[in-house]
């Protein structure tokens, strides 16, 4: 099944590497057949190359969008040349089979984040390029197909000892190049699915409706390895960061400026907290999270101040956590930070002596730097055999507006118990479900989260308000409180209004709810009904 490579035709956009190639070309004396400028470049390393004009006969045209697309050259890929009727036959058409293929494509995702405009973005589409690639990986009965670099070193280690590959070797090739022409399609159908949806002139009701334009029959997607990790949740299991290449922003490309590598659980867990402290923007809003939870939430007049009363909520979880910050980290702020062990620091930015200081005396810290607010994208969750693709949950629906909610109980809420309602609603979407929130001066003090029923998170976070605050300190009392979902009785409600609580926010829409008004009624207690949800799983 080996077959020695005596003809290879080289058609790359990337130069990069190459180097090794030719040399191995020239020490075995291999026919190479090239394109414009990588036999340009071939050329001059010394190879004696064919231009590929010379076998079409025909010049490259239209900007080069037709350079290799001629049957001189995918017969030439295409022949299965263990085939003798297809070995007959080319030799009867006076053309030379290829034993070799190395290609890689425009870089269209490159060009796409470059900003490059429509024409220039579509001129990035490689036509001739995923031809050859299709056909050789194909064909790989007979042909061996290149497209990574990182390959370069083995092929001409083939070409030079004058064996080639095996067949195992051509068809794990193929199976390389079919993932890279797959991908490469899939970054231009993202690309065109979001700059050309379907117009005007289709009315509605013909071709796909607005959901099938949102959920597309095949939903596709493409994610560039960043790099692995050493391990993923547990130490035995494997995993890897992936990032989206259209795309270079976002959490996933965090920049980090000191500390050790960031491991999957911190990625889950700073990624939960970044989410959480722009949740509270423009307020400055600082997060301490722990296995996806927050132990503390809250908003300050400075960064130092809101670290302060986020870790001051439960500093017995904030050991070990992971901390947020929505706005350049201060000198003032490290320096609270830096007697309290913690995982990972993330932020858009650091004063240059905040920075200095967490380098120098933390040195495990995992400091990151993010350019931009969460992008909130379209949410993947696996389940066995499929995938759920839904909107990202965001803080902008109609009930996040505190002028949409309905008072049912008690006084309305004054400025800063408003304040304080509002701070505690927009904090709890960060909070898993069954989640409930007891907030005071724009700080969590109680967070109750992840019960299988909600009289036990209440539970919880009247606990914690009462026993993490220091001796004798009740600070659920005259505090307010947020349930992400409605009480479907009572006496969760109770819970909270029992431990003093002035003011409950919710959505409300249980069947009980009178009933759980009427709690809150006779304990003279502010409630407002949001009508919005906040399910966090
Ligand atoms: P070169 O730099 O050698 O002039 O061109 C190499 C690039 O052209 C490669 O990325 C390859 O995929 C692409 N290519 C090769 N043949 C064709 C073709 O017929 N049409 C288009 N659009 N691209 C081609």
């Amino acid at each position: 099944t080996q077959r020695p490579i005596k003809r290879a035709l080289v058609s790359v956009f990337h130069k990069e590497g190459i180097e090794v190639l030719a040399q191995a070309f020239v020490d075995a004396g291999t026919e190479v057949v090239s394109t414009g400028s990588t036999a340009a470049k071939l050329a001059e390393l010394g190879v004696h190359v064919t231009p590929v004009e010379q076998v079409t006969g025909f010049p490259e045209c239209l900007d080069g969008r037709v350079k290799t697309l001629d049957p001189h050259i995918h017969a030439g890929i295409l022949a299965d040349m263990t085939n003798p009727a297809h070995a007959a036959k080319l030799a009867e058409l006076g053309i030379k089979p290829f034993d070799l293929v190395v290609v890689n494509l425009y870089p269209f995702a490159d060009t796409v984040r470059s900003g490059a405009d429509e024409a220039a973005t579509i001129e990035k589409i490689d036509i001739g390029g995923p031809s050859m690639v299709r056909g050789a990986a194909k064909n790989s009965a007979t042909v061996a197909i290149v497209t990574d670099p990182a390959d370069y070193a083995l092929v001409a280690a083939r070409v030079a000892d004058g064996t080639g590959f095996t067949l195992e070797e051509r068809r794990w090739l193929a199976a390389k190049a079919f993932a890279h022409t797959a991908a490469y399609d899939a970054t231009i159908n993202e690309w065109t699915a979001k700059h050309w949806p379907k117009p005007a002139t289709v009315a509605s009701g013909e071709g796909e409706t607005a959901e099938d334009a949102k959920f597309p029959a095949k939903f596709t997607r493409t994610w560039d390895k960043a790099h692995t990790l050493r391990y993923g949740e547990n130490s035995h299991q494997q995993a890897a960061l992936y990032v989206d290449p259209l795309n270079q922003t976002g959490f996933a490309h965090a920049e980090q400026l000191g500390g050790k590598p960031m491991s999957y659980n911190n990625y889950v867990d700073a990624d939960a907290a970044w989410r959480a402290v722009w949740d509270l923007a423009p307020s400055i809003a600082v997060a301490v999270v722990k296995h996806n939870n927050p132990c503390g939430l809250a908003i300050g007049a400075t960064a130092a101040e809101a670290h302060r009363k986020a870790h001051a909520c439960d500093p017995v979880s904030a050991y070990g956590g992971v901390i947020a910050c929505n706005t350049t980290v201060t000198l003032d702020m490290a320096n609270g930070v830096r007697p309290i062990f913690t995982e990972v620091i993330v932020a858009p930015d650091y004063e240059p002596e905040a920075l200095e200081l967490l380098k120098t005396k933390k040195k495990n810290l995992r400091i990151l730097k993010v350019a931009e607010p969460p992008h909130g994208h379209e949410q993947f969750r696996q389940i066995d055999g499929g995938v759920l693709v839904q909107d990202a949950d965001l803080i902008n629906a109609t009930g996040d507006d505190p002028n949409a909610w309905k008072l049912v109980s008690g006084e309305p809420a004054d400025e800063a118990t408003l304040k304080d309602l509002v701070f505690a609603w927009r904090a709890i979407r960060c909070v898993k479900s069954n989640a409930i929130l007891v907030a005071h001066d724009q700080a969590t003090v109680g967070i109750g989260m992840g019960q299988v029923n909600r009289v036990d998170s209440c539970h919880l976070a009247v606990e914690r308000a009462n026993t993490l605050g220091g001796e004798g300190v009740n600070r659920a009392k005259g505090a307010v409180a947020a349930s992400d979902a409605f009480f479907p009785f009572a006496d969760g409600a109770e819970v909270l209004i029992n431990a003093g609580v002035k003011a409950i926010v919710q959505p409300g829409g249980s069947i009980r709810d009178e009933e759980v008004i009427e709690a809150a009624k006779k304990a003279g207690v502010t409630m407002y009904l949001t009508g919005t949800r906040h399910f966090f799983h």
